[in-house]
């Protein structure tokens, strides 16, 4: 299907002839802005390190266990791990829980790894190797794909993942962003600034990384300017592709909190349509949309409750794209 904007299914199918698959993992990290020192972390963050559905293991959400899976669970460890070698351990399953996951719905699909939960770089350079090293020793690989934050890309974490251009068809960093605006970020508690967002990107792409910038719409101090300030900021840097995200309000974290008070109202459906348009209008055609939505599991969500799935997001965006006679980029 065409959309009216840069599609990541057909970027995967023009570049590699087929669907790839990311096997999502949690190797074990912590996050720097979750430390005593900082703010204790996002102000949405539960914790959980946005890992795959898959990979939850005490998650209710998770209801295709197979025997194989449930086998496997039994006998090895959980994602918390204390050291190196349990934390190898744990990937080494995750990998065969994530690979016996596509493959009961896509067989004989291309995969990819992609270190996914908390700040995946956020570790010495020799533990990060290490892992690096052993998650691609388990298979053929597309892409490498490591998810982190602005002020955990140092030059020693872009030397080692340029390293890896040669082990696969392209290494990516997944970079949160949020919002182009630093009042947002202080508010949320991100720890950095857009200036340490621009500068990682800057780091990355030199060494021939590639960038998909994490971007939330929606939140309660942003309306039209604010949201065209961060579409200046994608500009500005131009990642290769972004992750775009509805706020979303989960049970544990400070901004339940304030939702429960009464002080903070998310984004309807209709409102994250209106905003997407916005920001995909905005951005350079070029740049590959990877995703629209949030994916919170329903049990731990207290808001939007209502807001339908991704597949009924990216129909009526589509339809409204159309209706509108607009696409992405065309308002630069
Ligand atoms: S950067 Fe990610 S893991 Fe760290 S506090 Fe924010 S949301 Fe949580």
């Amino acid at each position: 299907m065409q959309y009216p904007w840069r599609d990541y299914k057909s970027y995967l199918e023009d570049r590699y002839g087929e669907r790839v698959y990311r096997i999502g993992l949690d190797g074990g990290f912590s996050c720097p802005n979750r430390s005593a020192q900082r703010t204790g972390g996002c102000i949405y963050c539960d914790a959980k390190g946005s890992s795959a559905i898959y990979q939850r293991e005490n998650e209710s959400g998770y209801t295709r266990k197979s025997k194989f899976i449930a086998d496997i669970d039994a006998q090895l460890l959980s994602p918390a791990q204390k050291n190196l070698e349990q934390r190898l351990a744990s990937v080494t399953h995750q990998i065969e829980r994530g690979k016996r996951f596509i493959d009961e719905r896509y067989p004989h699909s291309a995969k990819s790894i992609y270190f996914q939960a908390f700040t995946s770089t956020y570790d010495a350079p020799d533990t990060l190797r290490a892992l690096y090293d052993h998650a691609l020793s388990t298979g053929i690989y597309k892409e490498l794909i490591i998810s982190t934050r602005p002020d955990c890309i140092d030059e020693a974490v872009v030397e080692l993942l340029s390293t890896y251009q040669s082990k696969v068809d392209a290494v990516w960093v997944e970079l949160g962003l949020q919002s182009g605006n630093d009042a947002t970020l202080a508010w949320i508690g991100r720890g950095h600034l857009v200036r340490d967002y621009l500068a990682a990107c800057h780091r990355l792409k030199m060494a021939g990384v590639k960038v998909s910038a994490h971007v939330i719409l929606g939140f309660p101090q942003e309306a039209d300017a604010e949201i065209l300030t961060t579409a200046h900021t994608i500009c500005e840097s131009h990642p290769e592709a972004i992750k775009i995200h509805n706020l979303q309000v989960v049970a544990g974290t400070r901004l339940y909190d304030l939702y429960r008070q009464g002080k903070v109202r998310v984004a309807s459906f209709s409102d994250h349509i209106h905003n997407t348009i916005l920001l995909l209008r905005h951005i350079p055609s070029d740049i590959v949309i990877q995703r629209f939505l949030s994916e919170t599991p329903a049990h731990r969500l207290a808001a939007p409750r209502d807001f339908g799935d991704k597949n009924s997001f990216i129909i009526a965006l589509s339809k409204e794209m159309q209706r509108l006679q607009v696409t992405q980029g065309d308002a630069l």
